[in-house]
């Protein structure tokens, strides 16, 4: 990261140079001055997007209409915006008109929270006209300005405020959270991929639990997609259920605890598709929830190996921890471990012989039998039946159809 700094800071160098004012902003001030790690880096200047272009060889118009061009310094893409307020927000999501500004003071009003309202110039200084600094100390997150007009503006920055409490340890500034409560219904006016971007930063964040409980209590809970089925299910959270989600590691694992808490009538489907979600996670959560079903069977020990043949170590193993958190087990991933040490053969690949020689070997037609025989002999080959050799599996293959027809 430091080489994003660097090339950062040789942007606003060059910007200052060519007689503009120039600054970090947004996130990376409020983490610098907190010690927390940064991931990216907002610059917020007075030249125009033409002038940025002109400034700097290798640009990009990424959205020149907000004035934002992303600058490449030394192969580092920055995203430099001009000094630009906000105004209209007819939709409650959206501004009806960008205007550029000559003060990084006008720009920062328009920020949503106080903490994310401040600038830092080449020299460490900090410009911070809404009180960001005595917030971060007291570690409360609170909205420049009149919080009810702030959030009738953009209805999305509710949603921030709980999900920056929740990544910070802050509490929410009584005004502000109050404000939340009586606007939530405004979040319906906000694109359900804003909203689920928000939430899932909320739940992976270090107090997922607190993300849960500031919707719930807000009644935001009631009005987002998906997890207005989701929540419903559950309104109280006992101190230790909290507890239990903090632990759960993992974005498709915390899902998956909500889920598996909150009652099975909430479908994963449904509920990950009305928010939007990549089809990734809902399949990893998915398959995550069955599994910590099966590792709920009586005969879950004795199939742990085919298990971990089937669905892989990393899926099974992360399934095993968020059963030992729910149900207080201990012990379930270390047994797992020592089976998957154990085998000879840890996945399907590492058999001697593939689905498609044994198809052409065999002379019959493809269709599930082949994955079933893959899994048959590699646990013939971890019982010590037969060598991982292709001669001696595809006989033993041959054996085992004969057994069957
Ligand atoms: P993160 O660490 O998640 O990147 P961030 O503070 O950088 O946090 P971004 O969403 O990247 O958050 O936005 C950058 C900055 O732009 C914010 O710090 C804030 O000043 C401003 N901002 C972003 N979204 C809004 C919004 N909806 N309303 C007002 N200001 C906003
Ligand atoms: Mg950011």
């Amino acid at each position: 990261k430091t080489d994003v700094i660097e090339a950062g800071k040789q942007v606003l160098k060059k910007l200052e140079e060519a007689g503009y004012s120039a600054y970090f902003v947004g996130g990376y001030v409020r983490d610098t001055l907190l010690g927390r790690p940064v991931h990216d880096l907002d610059i917020a200047t007075s030249a125009r997007p033409e002038e940025v272009m002109v400034l700097f060889s290798r640009t990009v118009p990424t959205g020149l209409q907000h004035g934002t061009v992303t600058v490449l310094e030394g192969g580092v893409p920055l995203e430099v915006t001009t000094f630009r307020t906000e105004s209209g927000y007819k939709d409650h999501r959206r501004p009806d008109e960008v205007r550029f500004v000559a003060t990084i003071e006008e720009d920062l009003a328009r920020r949503d929270f106080t903490v994310n309202a401040m600038a830092l110039d080449l020299r460490g200084r900090v410009v911070d006209p809404f009180g960001g600094q005595k917030d971060l100390q007291n570690r409360i997150i609170r909205a420049v300005g009149a919080p009810q007009e702030r959030f009738a503006e953009d209805a999305l920055r509710m949603l921030r405020c709980i999900r920056f409490a929740s990544q910070l340890g802050f509490a929410i500034d009584r005004t502000t959270y109050e404000a939340v409560r009586e606007l939530v219904e405004d979040i319906r006016y906000v694109a359900v991929e804003r909203i689920n971007a928000e939430w899932n930063k909320a739940l992976a964040s270090r107090y997922p639990d607190r993300a849960v409980m500031d919707v719930l209590e807000t009644g935001l809970a009631r009005v987002m997609p998906g997890l207005n089925v989701l929540l419903s299910g559950k309104q109280e959270w006992s101190e230790t259920e909290r507890e239990r989600l903090r632990e759960v590691n993992g974005l498709a694992a915390r899902w998956s605890y909500l889920f598996l808490v909150c009652g099975r009538e909430a479908d994963v489907e449904s509920v990950l598709r009305a928010l939007r979600s990549e089809k990734k996670l809902i399949k990893s959560c998915r398959q995550m929830i069955d599994l910590v079903e099966m590792l709920r069977l009586p005969e879950a020990e004795e199939r742990s190996e085919r298990w971990l043949l089937e669905y892989g170590w990393d899926a099974l193993s992360n399934a095993a921890s968020l059963y030992e958190i729910i149900y207080q087990a201990a012990g379930v991933t270390a047994r797992l471990a020592r089976t998957y040490d154990a085998m000879q053969v840890k996945t399907l690949q590492e058999l001697a012989v593939s689905g498609a020689e044994l198809q052409q070997v065999l002379g019959r037609k493809g269709g599930p039998w082949i994955r079933a025989m893959l899994l048959r002999l590699s646990l013939d080959v971890n019982k010590g039946e037969v060598p991982n050799e292709r001669h001696a599996l595809l006989l033993q293959a041959r054996k085992v159809i004969d057994e069957y027809t």
